[in-house]
């Protein structure tokens, strides 16, 4: 299981981008750097279009709609052209199949069975290196274009790989007056100081890719409960502080998936990993658990009331991990999960993004084996 802790990585604070964001603001699942509060200004990506509810995706193709077979390793014989008696074996890379999903959606993920070692580009950027699993993950960011083209190569040989379709989102915007900033950014020293401990925890949190600890990428929802606000939609504040007088702005993006479930409602691990965080009492996220996965695909779940595992503590597919709650910045009880997919070609955690986990939810059941 320790393939990818050759991959293990020191962050980089300053390069680290980090956004997470429930609406409404003042239940801001925010983690921008506490000294940035410039970011609040940053224009977000504006993207029109009717609201679009997680009940609209289930009519949704999914992303991954074919089981994958082990790919064959075959072995050509080359014999030396001038008739030298001992043969040079040497891996066929070329007739390694790849195999991945044959289609995807804007926010989401395309898995790839490849060979280990190889290292994987999307639209010609190096996005995954493959690890004993065989199994790289690719995350498509909200603009995502398509076709998605995939290529990898191994041992100095590059293949052309595929494209693959993608199909468009639309996510909501809007805009929305009468902020109380206060609730938005921390702006007593206290408040800074405690966004700003919280802050540093995140990133090392971040700083290691663990192995995976199923043989599968298979998602349970991770509490029972309907969904409240979907991944995507971008919200626009204005208003003013109430300490300060001063107007302000915040334009965020919802990069998780909430769900509407009373305080102390069981949190299950939606798949198994590894915990890499678990804290009672982050500034903006309240009770948080980062689960690592592996595959290069992190669950971050929010606002807990009950926090029940310890970093470095490996959890099975449905094992109780905590209870929801209400904690941080909320308005109203609920459980935000969001995951954020890694690229594990790059060390600096810069590639990293967060991905929709309706859509990872619909990956379904994969058989790796
Ligand atoms: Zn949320």
């Amino acid at each position: 299981m320790t393939d990818l802790k050759s991959l293990s990585i020191i962050a980089s604070v300053a390069a680290f981008s980090f956004a997470l964001a429930c609406a409404p603001v003042s239940d801001a699942d925010v983690a921008q750097p506490p000294t940035e509060s410039a970011a609040q200004d940053t224009p977000a990506q504006h993207v029109d279009g009717a609201t679009q509810t997680v009940e609209n995706d289930a009519d949704a193709p999914s992303a991954l709609e074919q089981s994958y077979v082990p790919a064959p390793v075959v072995e050509e014989v080359f014999l030396p052209p001038d008739g030298e008696e001992d043969a040079i074996s040497v891996p066929a890379v070329e007739d390694v199949q790849a195999q991945c999903s044959p289609s995807a959606k804007q926010g989401g993920l395309i898995v790839c069975k490849l060979p280990v070692g190889a290292v994987v580009k999307l639209d010609g950027k190096e996005v995954a290196i493959v690890d004993e699993s065989q199994i790289a993950t690719i995350g498509l960011k909200q603009d995502a274009s398509t076709p998605a083209k995939i290529s990898w190569s191994q041992n100095g040989i590059s293949h052309a790989g595929f494209e693959i379709p993608v199909s468009p989102r639309k996510d909501d915007y809007r805009e929305l007056t009468g902020l109380d900033c206060d609730k938005v950014d921390a702006r007593s020293e206290e408040q800074k100081a405690h966004a700003s401990r919280s802050w540093v925890k995140k990133v090392a949190a971040f700083a290691n890719l663990n192995a995976p600890t199923t043989h599968e990428i298979a998602f349970l929802k991770p509490a029972d409960g309907p969904y409240s606000s979907p991944f995507g939609p971008t919200r626009k504040y204005t208003g003013v502080s109430k300490v300060t007088g001063e107007a302000c702005n915040s334009t965020s993006v919802h990069r998780g998936l909430d769900m509407a479930v009373p305080v102390g409602t069981d949190l299950i691990a939606p798949m198994g990993g590894t915990v890499v965080l678990a804290d009672p009492d982050l500034y903006y996220e309240g009770g948080t658990i980062f689960l690592d996965h592996g595959y290069g695909l992190v669950s971050v779940f929010l606002h807990l009331s009950q926090v029940d595992v310890q970093a470095g503590q490996v959890v099975k597919t449905g094992e109780r991990m905590g209870a929801t709650g209400n904690t941080g910045r909320t308005t109203g009880p609920h459980l935000h999960w969001a995951v954020k997919w890694r690229n594990t070609a790059r060390e600096d955690r810069d590639g990293d993004f967060y991905i929709d986990p309706a859509i990872v939810l619909e990956l379904g059941d994969l058989d790796l084996n």
